[in-house]
């Protein structure tokens, strides 16, 4: 599942591409917005808040998406190949002069006024990549319901905006944290919240994500899906398990013994 800084740098791209745009083509195959075009439309801007993706345009409307799971953008040169999956699993097409770009998989896809934005993003805490950022008031957040676990807490997007399995893994190995600590019982929440953030900027340019320092395969994590190889410090076994609320677990890797229950 992509993590904040992949649709930090998916937004990036696309506003390059499409940023100051006029759409030469538009499509939503989606049964909502079926009829709408938006052809002859400028695109403002495209944006990423947290993990969504929120595409401007000159008419005061905005287009919100989110890859959940498995979508994705992909951008090509003006009539070249599509190659993001079968043509079943495209859900919309903004095409330029110069490019098109396409929406495979995508779980949500919803046009709304630009104005109206904050009824789609407007519940999310501090922004790790964004403008928005804000180390105290992610903080005060988290620090609301402080007898919730440290893994859930981190995961919460209405916490702080970013965050998905892989960080939250990883950022806890790094700091020494079991993902079932109450939040009240982490020694440096700061310190932890703030290498959250420098980890997703340090990767937010890479196609690959790491936490190591080392960008070949398989050696990419210290926890995260490394369930029952030895820890990377010590050589204990990593554990894995999911736990958060119901209908919501997910799954969690750790070390027992760099990271030891409270
Ligand atoms: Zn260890």
């Amino acid at each position: 599942m992509p993590e904040g800084d992949t649709v930090w740098r998916s937004c990036q791209r696309l506003n390059e591409t499409l940023g100051g745009q006029e759409l030469t083509r538009c499509e939503f195959r989606v049964p909502q917005l079926a009829s709408t075009d938006l052809t002859g439309v400028v695109v403002r801007e495209v944006v990423s808040r947290g993990k969504h993706q929120l595409f401007r345009f000159g008419n005061d409307f905005t287009l919100h998406t989110h890859f959940r799971m498995e979508g994705s953008w992909r951008i090509y040169p003006h009539a070249g190949k599509w190659t993001g999956g079968p043509d079943w699993q495209v859900r919309s097409v903004l095409a330029t002069a110069e490019h098109d770009v396409v929406g495979y998989r995508l779980p949500v896809v919803e046009l709304l006024t630009t104005s109206e934005e904050d009824t789609v993003v407007g519940h999310l805490g501090p922004d790790l990549l964004g403008p928005d950022w804000s180390l105290s008031e992610a903080l005060r957040r988290i620090l609301a319901d402080p007898d919730r676990s440290v893994g859930e807490a981190l995961l919460d997007q209405r916490n702080l905006a970013g965050i998905g399995t892989f960080y939250r893994s990883e950022l806890l190995f790094l700091q020494g944290v079991h993902p079932r600590t109450p939040v009240r019982g982490v020694k440096d929440l700061a310190r932890l919240v703030q290498r959250g953030k420098q980890l997703l900027y340090a990767n937010r340019w890479r196609t690959e994500q790491t936490t190591t320092g080392d960008l070949r395969n398989g050696r990419r994590t210290y926890v995260f899906e490394r369930p029952q190889l030895p820890c990377r410090r010590c050589g204990t076994l990593i554990l894995t398990e999911e736990f958060g609320p119901r209908g919501q677990e997910r799954r969690s890797y750790w070390c027992p013994r760099c990271q030891p229950a409270v």
